[in-house]
């Protein structure tokens, strides 16, 4: 008795306000990171970390000369620049989340040489040519001829704040304290920009690491220091909000200030609006955020979620490639903001992002990737396409370890790892709020007395509507559970112990506040509808909740070998692939396509063609004259109308779509077709 009416006295639905600050002080974000480990993958997710760790985020330091060789954040004399620190970006969370005790071993080994021979000066890194050279070391006054490059520093911060996460380990807040000290002596006279313009293109890392330790310590010379970085660096709030730099990185492709249009930067600088919010309070940079974002997805935006970014924004002809450093830095970012704002548009472009556009580009061992995707790609090969950097030897296309620019290799493990780690967040009364959704399980204290709670998500999510919640703990306890409500659904349904709860809205976050009792159950459903969206050169995409349908086709895999580059696959269409979709069914989607879950996405799930869970038929007609030109398909122009006008063939077939992420090689961005 006493359970049911605190089922129907206690709950309270209420729509979370974002954004609330007080202009001139430090915003606390909306949500809370979990500490590493806190949340552990499940079920498909899980497994597609088994298959990282197995393959090489588990191993590239064996596997890939560039670490494994007297590796310069050992001491040694190779790679003391980002590609260690990438790696251990994604290597650290991985470890962490799996409980991998081998990889944790690995990965701390780096993570401990960097600590112990910090500098007495607070600089840190691999031991610089001048220290070689003069048998000193790096000094607040030697600094501009003794040190080097800011930039991968940033990101071995952003590795040190995760196993900080992971293991509690004191050695990295004093590490951090005395490194900003560093920064704050040297700075000024030795700026951001000194060595490379990578670190002034990247500052944003940089101001957020320095906001990270002062949320920890409330040292008020942090933000001090996170302004002069900011200061020191591109000014990309700016640019997103002032909608210039967007229109003009759509219109140039030469060499003038690349580096304010190249993917990889601009993936990391969408947050940099709300780093600066977050220190300011000042509302302006959430504007600038959502006009910048937007832009972007208009001008650059590709059917997957993520813009062209070949290395350069491309405008978004679905012929356009994207980097995959671009897309795991634009979802990290996402991460981030989400949990700044608290601002649900920003996780369903998250979702979309990380289902549809990051799965894809790698082989299903992870140990090929892509350095380039494209959108519509009917073969995947050797070629200097349309990219902003073609590079001579053509490898940008094909699937291999060491093809293309190798940043991927060493970046591409982040991806997953850290989208595990913000399913879910902490809400302000030490609640739980699910942002984002796939199979997982949280253990974690909540409530006012930090009571224990074990919570289960199981669901196939996101070949699945259903998630369903599944309660542990000892005592009951009464804490506000925020669930975010995809702006997709518009029928979202909640139960609660079988009790239907009313939902009204799609798009936003809903808290639900109630005791909360051992093996309670809460069921949420997002009814998925097949709908239609409009892409680059007037090209149709076909969706169903948060997932993107590209047509099924028949692939065939060669394997190859360049000489500087190494071992890769091409990878080359066995079946038809020059189909429009028939208009009528365009407009009338719930008459003439039909979905077919064909299998649930289980522990053994692959993002690949025979794994993919779900199939949708519609309606196409073959192009006879679309055809791949030096190994392209441009995409058919199309008419106002929306249809394409030369010769299409008489006869209907019913064409089978899958997941975007689980192909290879595709037609997302279709044309239509009478
Ligand atoms: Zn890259």
């Amino acid at each position: 008795m006493k359970k049911t009416l605190s089922l129907f006295l206690i709950c309270l639905i209420t729509i979370v306000s974002w954004g609330q600050s007080q202009p001139g002080s430090y915003v606390k974000p909306v949500y809370q990171e979990l500490p590493l480990g806190a949340i552990r993958p499940e079920g498909w997710l899980k497994h597609q970390l088994q298959i990282m760790r197995n393959g090489t985020s588990g191993h590239l330091d064996e596997v890939y000369a560039k670490i494994k060789n007297d590796n310069g954040w050992l001491g040694g004399t190779g790679d003391a620049w980002e590609e260690t620190p990438y790696w251990l970006d994604g290597a650290v969370p991985l470890a962490w989340l799996l409980n991998d005790i081998n990889l944790q071993k690995k990965v701390k080994k780096y993570i401990d040489w960097t600590i112990e021979h910090q500098r007495p000066s607070g600089y840190f890194g691999g031991i610089t040519k001048y220290e070689h050279q003069n048998d000193t070391v790096v000094t607040v006054k030697n600094l501009k001829d003794a040190g080097d490059d800011w930039w991968p520093k940033m990101v071995m911060l952003k590795a040190m704040k995760q196993y900080y996460q992971a293991t509690g380990d004191q050695r990295v807040i004093e590490f951090m304290k005395k490194y900003f000290q560093f920064q704050i002596n040297t700075l000024k006279t030795v700026p951001l920009g000194q060595w490379t313009e990578w670190a002034t293109s990247r500052g944003t890392e940089n101001v957020m690491m320095a906001q990270w330790l002062y949320q920890i310590t409330k040292d008020e010379s942090l933000l001090e220091l996170a302004s002069l970085i900011e200061s020191q660096s591109f000014n990309w709030s700016e640019w997103l909000g002032s909608r210039d730099w967007v229109i003009w990185a759509a219109a140039h492709q030469n060499g003038d200030q690349w580096m304010h249009r190249h993917g990889v930067n601009v993936g990391m600088a969408i947050k940099s609006p709300a780093i600066n919010y977050q220190r300011t309070g000042d509302e302006k940079y959430l504007k600038d955020l959502k006009t910048g974002f937007t832009d972007l997805m208009i001008l650059h935006g590709l059917p997957m979620g993520v813009f062209s970014a070949d290395e350069d924004l491309h405008g978004n002809d679905p012929i356009q490639g994207t980097e995959l450093c671009a897309i795991v830095e634009s979802m990290y970012s996402l991460e981030e903001i989400a949990g700044i704002t608290g601002d649900p548009f920003y996780m369903d472009a998250l979702e979309r992002m990380a289902f549809n556009a990051l799965p894809s580009q790698t082989t299903d061992d992870y140990n090929n990737k892509q350095y380039f995707q494209m959108a519509n790609q009917v073969q995947i090969s050797r070629g200097i396409f349309n990219f902003s950097t073609p590079f001579d030897r053509g490898m940008n296309n094909v699937l291999g370890m060491r093809s293309g620019y190798t940043c991927c290799l060493a970046n591409m493990h982040q991806g997953w790892p850290k989208f595990a780690q913000h399913l879910w967040y902490k809400n302000a009364k030490n609640g739980l709020a699910a942002l984002a959704f796939s199979p997982n399980t949280i253990r974690t204290n909540v409530g006012s007395d930090s009571t224990e709670i074990e919570i289960a998500e199981n669901t196939s999510y996101p070949f699945d509507d259903k998630i369903q919640f599944d309660f542990k703990l000892k005592n009951s306890v009464e804490f506000p559970l925020d669930i975010r409500i995809p702006a997709w659904c518009k029928e979202p349904r909640i139960k609660i112990n079988g009790k239907k709860m009313p939902v009204e809205n799609n798009g936003q976050i809903i808290s639900i506040n109630r005791k909360w009792s051992n093996l309670d159950q809460l069921i949420v459903n997002f009814p998925m509808e097949v709908t239609t969206s409009n892409w680059g050169r007037n090209s149709t995409a076909i969706e169903r909740g948060p997932l993107v349908y590209a047509l099924k086709i028949k692939e065939r895999w060669e394997k190859g070998t360049d000489e500087k580059e190494g071992d890769y696959f091409s990878v080359f269409p066995e079946s038809e692939w020059n189909y429009g979709l028939v208009q009528e069914a365009i407009k009338k989607p719930k008459e003439h396509i039909d979905v077919m879950q064909v299998d649930a996405a289980n522990s053994d799930f692959i993002w690949n063609q025979d794994h993919a869970p779900i199939e949708i038929t519609v309606p196409g007609k073959q192009i006879p004259g679309w055809k791949v030109i030096d190994g392209v398909a441009f995409q058919p122009v199309t008419d106002r109308d929306g249809t394409y006008k030369g010769k299409v063939s008489e006869k209907t077939e019913q064409l089978t779509l899958i997941p975007v992420g689980c192909t290879k090689i595709r037609i997302v961005a279709f044309p239509v077709v009478k």
